[in-house]
């Protein structure tokens, strides 16, 4: 996909700050975040949104979940709390058309570790 913003960070044609990554998702910091947590969890393969996910995509919708959950304890909001946000098309607002899941807190606890 060679339009595709987050594709490129995926293959390291543009920078971005990279928290997390293995061979099926890849976390970075949102260039613009709306909270003193925002990170996006990204999967590597290209698809514009949950609409275009298929029966076998399954366990990577998981493992993007299971990976926000990692991330929210290891930026320190587990206990305090986040919100997981998925927009899908453009009545949603999706901008970046490659499906990534937002993990946003951090509002009432300095976040360990983290600074925008
Ligand atoms: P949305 O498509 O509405 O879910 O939002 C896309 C998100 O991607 C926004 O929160 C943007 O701030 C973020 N974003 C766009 N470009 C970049 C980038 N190059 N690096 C990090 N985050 C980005
Ligand atoms: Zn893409």
């Amino acid at each position: 996909m060679n339009d595709c913003i987050f594709c490129k960070i995926i293959n390291n044609e543009i920078p971005a700050t990279k928290l997390f990554e293995d061979e099926d998702v890849l976390v970075i910091k949102d260039i613009h975040p709306v909270a003193p947590v925002h990170v996006l969890i990204i999967p590597k393969v290209h698809f514009a949104s949950l609409v275009e996910a298929k029966d076998e995509h399954q366990e990577l919708l998981g493992k993007l979940l299971i990976t926000a959950k990692k991330m929210g304890e290891k930026l320190g909001v587990s206990q305090t709390g986040y919100k997981i946000v998925i927009n899908n098309k453009e009545d949603a607002g999706q901008v970046v058309f490659h499906l990534h899941v937002h993990l946003i807190g951090g509002w009432n606890k300095k976040a360990e570790g983290y600074k925008i």
